[in-house]
């Protein structure tokens, strides 16, 4: 079928993309579902970091590729030996599908999928092979999912089933900001008995720890909630969603302020040694953002040792999607999460570059594309 979606030409244009437009909006050629995979009409995605970092080369991923890797829609035709979902259910799409089967998969979520890992990789599904073509050309598919256009073919182990009173752009964005800052809170971070929590990094991902473990405090999980960041309109709505402190980094360092749990999703060498700095003795430092692969940062071996420290590496919150997406709906029909403030606005497919450029800037926190 014929389809239309924002494709990445090439990486690595300069800024304002709005001026280069390395994204070009366009028709495109979608094959069937194969054995495994669904036909998805994508109702909402979201823009994340992730995206940009192959825009702007910090993650080097084949082109031409259809980007989007959070999104939500509905199915609108099975492959063969489907099961779990039927036409017409709405979908979350995870952007590492589980193939349920290797080593990795048999961890609980804690190590990420090899197959999935290799099919992302090569920009394929984990069936093998693309979906989508433009003029007889084959154009790459992001994480799985590609979710910036009309439609998309995705792997059935790509997506979780969830009810149709979820509305379109919050189920969008568990599947990446929720499902990953959740998860660095809920599967890594595991702050018990009244911990304090320090966020580094207040995008998408950032900010859904934040909300995450705002819901733990009336359990006693959690203390104190302090977000980070270099951004101060970022530190103004922090303290809007209910953090008890925001800090500038710089700031962090001077006062001291250190905590059992410490999550970094800034993606930035120097948030990673920030987040170190400010784990306290025993404390755990939860690390979900990805850097550029070259960069490198200066940390005391010796504090791990003196202070009884762990630094956790949780890729997608260490999540498994049908497990934790279920749960995070529940904690948003009980009014724990409130997801809809991770939206800071609503932008159209062809605003996409636009969209790239606020991302970019740090000011956005989550726009999210409607269809
Ligand atoms: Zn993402
Ligand atoms: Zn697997």
């Amino acid at each position: 079928m014929r389809i239309r979606g924002a494709v990445l030409e090439e990486i690595g244009r300069s800024r304002p993309y709005a001026e280069s437009s390395p994204i070009s909006v366009s028709e495109l050629e979608l094959a069937d579902p194969g054995p495994g995979e669904l036909l998805v009409r994508i109702e909402a995605a979201g823009l994340c970091h992730s995206d940009l970092s192959v825009v702007d080369g910090n993650r080097v991923r084949p082109v031409p590729m259809l980007l989007g890797h959070e999104a939500a829609g509905i199915v609108e035709s099975l492959g063969e030996g489907v099961s779990g979902v039927a036409v017409g259910d709405r979908v979350v799409m995870a952007f590492l599908p589980r193939c349920g089967e290797c080593a990795n998969c048999l961890t609980d979520g804690q190590l990420p999928c090899t197959p999935g890992s290799v099919a992302n990789n090569a920009g394929e599904l984990l069936g093998g092979g693309r979906r989508l073509s433009r003029d007889g050309a084959d154009v790459h598919h992001h994480l799985g999912v590609s979710g910036f256009a009309t439609h998309a073919v995705v792997d059935a182990r790509s997506v979780t089933r969830v009810d149709s009173d979820v509305p379109p752009e919050i189920a969008a964005v568990l599947g990446c900001a929720v499902l990953t800052g959740g998860g660095a809170v809920l599967n890594a971070g595991l702050p018990t008995d009244g911990d304090d929590v320090i966020v580094i990094g207040l995008g998408g991902v950032g900010m859904a720890a934040v909300l995450t473990a705002l819901s733990l405090r009336a359990d006693g999980a959690v203390g104190r909630v302090i977000g980070v960041d270099a951004q101060p309109a970022k530190l103004d709505a922090v303290r809007a969603l209910g953090a008890d402190a925001a800090y500038t980094p710089q700031e962090l360092a001077e006062a001291g302020v250190r905590a059992p749990v410490v999550i970094e999703a800034a993606g930035h060498p120097k948030a990673f040694e920030s987040a170190v700095a400010a784990t306290a003795v025993g404390g755990r430092t939860v690390t979900v953002g990805l850097p550029n692969p070259a960069a490198r940062s200066e940390i005391s071996p010796l504090v791990l040792t003196a202070e009884a420290r762990t630094i956790i590496g949780s890729y997608l919150g260490s999540a498994v999607p049908q497990r934790d997406i279920p749960r995070y709906v529940e904690m948003w029909r009980a009014g724990r999460l409130p997801v809809e403030k991770l939206i800071s606005g609503v932008i159209t497919l062809d605003q996409i570059n636009e969209g790239m450029d606020s991302l970019a800037d740090g000011t956005a926190v989550r726009q999210v594309i409607r269809f």
